[in-house]
Formats: structure tokens, sequence, C-alpha cells
């Protein structure tokens, strides 16, 4: 049994509970983070993902009652209380609090949630995942809310078309999908979106470890390009990398997970499983 946090105690998943009258639940007032373990527990980019959810914090006005160091504590300790030998998914939740207005509490609720990792099933790397186009951008996309409604939404429309992920286009260019990153091979050039996007750390890790053999171009590209692709992937700290095979029933490339998606998954592998990091 997983032993997580919440306001200040340590507790177990029947003690995880919060009032329906916090402002996350009557208006949607939270954010979140998310991350995972590698190599005997250690958090994987623990400090950028504790930045992130401060920006994202921020961007909403939502106050974390912790400075980053203690939050980093909090998190360490968390994770040193389910010594179970698998690795670790990690969630760290505030929302705004009880309020009766709209006016957030001084006391923003904050919680850490530890599981054992998911493993996904192996065709998800060795055939790649469908994606279903949905318009739509995310609510302030630079922060990670807990905002995703239209991705839940999706969800049976994409259970029907035995599809797995929504791709976000907005002003025909493309985003994200709902939890991860895009990159696509288009006319031979590795790219990836620039704006409109959450900045996944997963992302940043590749823009930093690929060069100079595998150069990435940092540029919004349209829905028409993407069509182009010869391959693409997801990007994130769950699906890692994830070929991305076939968009609206179509096949991506030949349908086939690339060489370069190959040689992406790899670089990748290699780097969590190294003490470069
Ligand atoms: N975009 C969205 C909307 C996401 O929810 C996620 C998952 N956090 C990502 C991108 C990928 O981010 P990361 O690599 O930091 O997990």
């Amino acid at each position: 049994m997983s032993t997580h946090f919440l306001n200040g105690a340590f507790v177990s998943e029947s003690e995880l509970l919060i009032s329906p009258r916090d402002l996350g639940y009557t208006r949607g007032f939270a954010v979140f983070d998310f991350l995972r373990t590698y190599t005997h527990h250690r958090p994987f980019k623990l400090k950028e993902h504790i930045d992130r959810l401060f920006n994202s914090a921020s961007a909403i006005n939502l106050s974390i009652p912790y400075s980053r160091e203690e939050l980093t504590a909090i998190v360490l300790d968390t994770l040193a209380k389910n010594d179970t030998p698998d690795e670790k998914f990690i969630k760290i939740i505030v929302s705004g609090g009880m309020s009766d207005s709209l006016l957030a509490s001084e006391r923003s609720t904050v919680m850490v949630l530890v599981d054992p990792a998911t493993i996904y099933p192996s065709a998800n790397y060795e055939k790649g995942l469908g994606a279903l186009v949905v318009e739509h951008e995310r609510y302030q996309p630079h922060a990670k809310t807990n905002n995703y409604i239209e991705a839940v939404k999706q969800g049976v429309r994409l259970k029907a078309m035995n599809a797995d992920e929504p791709l976000y286009v907005s002003d025909g260019m493309v985003r994200e999908a709902s939890r991860s990153n895009v990159f696509a091979v288009i006319d031979g050039v590795l790219m990836t979106p620039k704006t409109q996007i959450l900045e996944g750390i997963t992302r940043a890790v590749l823009l930093e470890i690929l060069p100079p053999n595998t150069p990435v171009v940092v540029e919004d590209f349209s829905l028409d390009d993407f069509k182009r692709a010869s391959e693409a992937f997801f990007t994130g700290s769950g699906k890692e990398v994830t070929p991305l095979t076939s968009l609206d029933g179509k096949s991506v490339g030949d349908g086939l997970v690339g060489p370069v998606t190959k040689e992406v998954m790899r670089k990748l592998a290699e780097y969590t499983s190294s003490d470069l990091w």
C-alpha cells in the first residue's frame, strides 16, 4: 500500500481525503506536476518539475505554502516512505483549498501521491499509438493546470475509433497531445512545436541530449505539414518516447516505427539509466 502526503501529514490511501468545498473541486482551481523515478527510486529531474509546478501555480495566482526546497524535501520524504522495489510515479497536486467564494483560501491543499510506475504494453513502443486530430488549445498552455476536460471528453471517441491520444491542433498548427509533446520528421527534419504548448521536461531533455547527431528544429508546423511526416512520436514523463504511427486512421509515413524514433528512444533510455542527471 502506498503512502502519500496530504497537508502536512503522511497518509494511507484510505486517509487521502479532501473536502468537496476545495476550490480545486468546485472551480477547477488547481495545478499539478507529474514525474517518475529511475534506477532505484531516483526522481527524474525533480528540480525542473518543482520549478514548473511553481510556475504553473503563479500563472493562475495560486499560492504554494512551501518553498521549493521544502516541497522538494516533502517529495523525497514521501518517496522514502514507499520503500518497495518498483519504480514510482509521483504526482504533486496543489489546489485552492476550502472557500465558499471566488477568493482562494490562505491554505492551499497540497498533496504528493506516490504510486508504482505503470508499465505500458510493449506494443505501444513496437507498433506505436494512434492519434485523432482534435481542434483545441489548452487553457494557459504553459501551465500544467488540472483542466484536462478536453482529453477526458475525447476519451469515448478515442475508444470508439480505436485510437490512443488526441492530437491538439489550433489555428491550423500542431501543438501537443493531451499528456505529451509531439515530435515529427518532416521533409527529413526532426521538428517539435514551439508555441502554445506545455514545455515538457522530457522534450527539454531531448533538446539537450540529441544534438549534434540528431538535430531538432523547434518551430511550429501545420497539420498539413504533419501529414507529410515520415515518422512521429510523443514524449512525456510517463510515455517517455512513444511512436505515433497513425493519425485519423491513416499511417504516419509507412506506419512503422522509424529509424529516427528508434534512435531517440535509445538515447533517452541511455540517458535515464545513466548517472548524467
Ligand atoms: N503536454 C501536456 C499537456 C502534458 O500533460 C504533458 C505531461 N506532463 C506533457 C506535454 C509532457 O510533459 P513532460 O515531458 O514534462 O511529462
